[in-house]
C-alpha cells in the first residue's frame, strides 16, 4: 500500500483510558512476569498505534501546511498527548515498581528500566497545560517561518526556496538573497522575539514547577540522555574551541584564498569553489534512478530498503507551494514504515536527503523488522545522528553518479561543511544553556548574546552589512532553538562519531561498513557511549579525541590535495 492510501483515523483517547485503566488493574494482580509481559506488550501496541496516527498527521500537515483538517488533528493530537503522557506515566511507574522486575528486566532490558527512570524525571502531571502551551507555540513558530513570501529578484520565495540563491557562485546574488531573507525577518521581528520568548518562559515555569534550577537540568532530561550530562558537553565544547576552532580558522583562510576574497561573510561560509558549489546532475526521477543504484550496490539491507520505500512512496521530496520547510524522517511503525521528507532545489542538499535521511530512514526500517523489544528500536538523537551523518560519508564512492566530473569537488564541499558545522552546532547548543539559564534576558540580550558567541566560535566570519543578521537574529531560522530545545548538540557529538567513521572508512571500507552495520543493527538496546566504544572509537568527551580527527583530517586533507 502507498503511504497516501493509508487511512488516518483519530485514536479514541476515551477507549484508550479505559483499556489502559483495565490493564493497569491486570498488572497489579498479576502473579507471574509472563502475564506482566503479555500487558506490557498489548499496552505498548496502543502506544504503536497512538504514534502511527500522530505520524500520518503530522506527515499530512507539512505537505500542506493550509490543510485545516490535519491543522486541526496535530492541535488534537497536542491537546491529548499530555493526557496519554499521564498514562505513561502510571504505566513506567507500575514497571518501575513490580515485584518482578528482576524478570522484567531480563526478559526486556536494564536499559529500558534506566530510560523510565529518566523520563520519570521529565514529566510530571504539574506540567501538562505547560506542555499544550509549549507544543501550540511550536506550531505557531512553524506557521510563520513556513508563511514567509521574500520577493527576491522579480520573484517570491519562501525560505527553503531561497536557498539556491544564498549558494550562488554570484557573491552578490549571495549577499543580495540573506538581506532579502533578513529583511523579511526583520519585518516578523516581534513576532519572532514574542513567541521565542513566550517559550522560554514556559519552559522555565515547567522546570521550577518541577523543582529544578532551571530548563537546563529538565531539557536534559527531556531529551532522555542517559549516558553524559552538561559537564560532558562541557568538556567536548571545551576540546572544540582549543582544538577544532584553530583547524576551521586554518581551512577558512585556505578557503578565502581560493575564493579571491579577504574576509569570509556569512554568505560566503558554505562555498567551497570559485565558480560554485557542484551541483546535482539530473531531474529528480533520475536522482532516485541513481539513489536506487547506490543502494542496491552498497549493501544487501541498503538494497532492499530502497525497493521498499521507491515502492510504497515513502518520499516526498519536492518544494511546493504551503509545504512546510526543512527536511525530516518519520516512523509509521504499524506499517514499519519510515517516510522522508524534504524540499528538493536543485542544489547538493538534495543529495543529502538520499544520503542523510536515507541514513535514518535505513536504521529505522532495520530496527521495526527486528526483534528487540519495541522500546529499544528507538535511539537517542545523537545516535540516530550518526546513522544518518555516517551514511553521507559511505555514499562518497557513488558521487559520479550524481556529480560527474564534479563528485570530488562534492566530497571536498561536504568535508569542508562538516568541518565548520561543529562550531557552529556548538554555539547553538551553548547559546540555548546561556539563554535557559537566565530566562529573563530580553529579546535584544538574546541577540548581543548570539553575536558574541560568533566571535569565539566563528571567529573567521563576519555577518556585517547582512540586513537582521548583523544585529544577531541569525538564530531565528535555527528552528532546533524553538522547537526542540538542546537537540542541537546531539548533530555535534554524531558530526564527530560520522568524522570517526570515515576515517575508517578511508582506511579500509568493508570493515568500517561492517562496524556501521553492528552500531546501526545494535538501535537503542545500548548507551551511546556504549556504541561507539564497541564501533573502536574514542568517546567524544574525553580530552584528546577531537584533537585526534582533527590530525587525521589535516593527513588526508593533505594527501588528497583538498
Ligand atoms: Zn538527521
Amino acid at each position: 500500500m502507498k503511504i497516501s492510501e493509508l487511512k488516518y483515523v483519530r485514536p479514541d483517547i476515551e477507549a484508550i483510558k479505559a483499556r489502559s485503566a483495565e490493564l493497569f488493574e491486570a498488572f497489579d494482580n498479576a502473579s507471574s512476569a509472563e502475564e506482566q509481559l503479555k500487558i506490557y506488550n498489548e499496552y505498548i501496541s496502543i502506544g504503536e498505534n497512538v504514534s502511527t496516527q500522530s505520524s500520518l498527521a503530522y506527515i499530512r500537515f507539512t505537505l500542506d501546511t493550509r490543510d485545516t483538517f490535519y491543522s486541526g488533528e496535530i492541535e488534537w493530537m497536542n491537546e491529548n498527548a499530555p493526557a496519554l503522557e499521564e498514562l505513561n506515566l502510571i504505566f513506567r511507574k507500575k514497571m518501575l515498581g513490580s515485584k518482578f522486575r528482576p524478570e522484567l528486566e531480563k526478559a526486556l532490558s536494564p536499559k529500558i528500566f534506566k530510560d523510565y527512570e529518566i523520563a520519570m524525571k521529565a514529566f510530571s502531571p504539574v506540567i501538562a497545560e505547560d506542555c499544550v502551551e509549549e507544543a501550540k507555540l511550536q506550531t505557531e513558530y512553524k506557521k510563520l517561518l513556513s508563511s514567509a513570501k521574500i520577493p527576491f529578484a522579480g520573484g517570491e520565495y519562501n525560505i527553503p526556496q531561497l536557498g539556491k540563491f544564498k549558494e550562488s557562485p554570484d557573491r552578490e546574488t549571495r549577499k543580495s538573497a540573506f538581506c532579502a531573507q533578513g529583511e523579511w525577518m526583520k519585518k516578523n521581528a516581534d513576532k519572532f522575539d514574542d513567541i521565542f520568548d513566550r517559550m522560554v518562559k514556559v519552559r522555565d515555569r515547567m522546570a521550577k514547577k518541577m523543582g529544578y534550577k532551571n530548563y537546563v537540568e529538565l531539557g536534559y532530561y527531556r531529551m532522555g540522555r542517559d549516558c553524559y550530562s552538561p559537564e560532558d558537553i562541557a568538556a567536548f565544547r571545551e576540546q572544540v574551541l582549543k582544538d577544532w576552532v584553530p583547524f576551521v580558522c586554518e581551512r577558512k583562510a585556505e578557503q578565502a584564498e581560493n575564493l579571491g576574497i579577504d574576509r569570509i561573510m556569512l554568505y560566503d561560509d558554505p562555498i567551497t569553489f570559485k565558480d560554485g558549489n557542484p551541483e546535482p546532475k539530473g531531474t529528480p526521477e533520475e536522482i532516485f534512478e541513481n539513489g536506487r543504484k547506490m543502494y542496491k550496490e552498497m549493501s544487501p539491507l541498503t538494497g532492499e530498503f530502497i525497493d521498499f520505500m521507491l515502492e510504497h512512496d515513502l518520499f516526498d521530496v519536492i518544494a511546493r507551494e504551503g509545504k512546510s520547510g526543512g527536511g525530516y524522517c518519520i516512523d509509521l511503525p504499524e506499517y514499519k514504515m519510515p517516510f522522508i521528507f524534504a524540499n528538493f532545489n536543485g542544489t547538493y542538499g538534495d543529495i543529502d536527503v538520499l544520503t542523510h535521511e536515507a541514513g535514518h530512514a535505513i536504521a529505522a526500517y532495520k530496527a521495526m523488522n527486528g526483534n528487540l523489544p519495541v522500546e529499544l528500536r528507538s535511539f537517542g538523537m545523537e545516535t540516530a545522528e550518526v546513522h544518518s551523518m555516517s551514511m553521507e560519508f559511505f555514499a562518497w564512492k557513488w558521487m559520479p553518479l550524481f556529480f560527474g566530473e564534479k563528485s570530488e569537488e562534492y566530497c571536498a564541499m561536504h568535508l569542508n561543511n562538516a568541518i565548520s558545522f561543529i562550531p557552529y552546532g556548538t554555539m547553538v547548543d551553548y547559546f540555548q544553556q546561556c539563554v535557559y539559564e537566565n530566562p529573563e534576558m530580553t529579546p535584544k540580550q538574546r541577540k548581543d548574546l548570539w553575536l558574541s558567541l560568533e566571535s569565539k566560535f566563528r571567529p573567521y566570519m563576519s555577518s556585517e552589512g547582512i540586513a537582521y543578521m548583523e544585529e544577531g537574529g541569525r538564530w531565528q531560522y535555527q528552528s532546533h532553538i524553538y522547537e526542540r530545545p538542546f537537540y542541537y548538540i546531539d548533530y555535534c557529538l554524531a558530526q564527530t562519531v560520522a568524522f570517526d567513521f570515515l576515517i575508517a572508512m578511508l582506511n579500509n571500507y568493508k570493515d568500517a561498513f561492517a562496524r556501521y552495520d553492528r552500531f546501526v543493527s545494535a538501535a537503542g538496546s545500548k548507551y551511546f557511549t556504549e556504541l561507539v566504544a564497541d564501533a573502536g572509537f574514542m568517546s567524544p568527551f574525553k580530552n584528546g579525541a577531537l584533537r585526534h580527527i582533527t590530525d587525521e583530517l589535516k593527513k588526508f586533507a593533505e594527501k588528497e590535495n583538498i
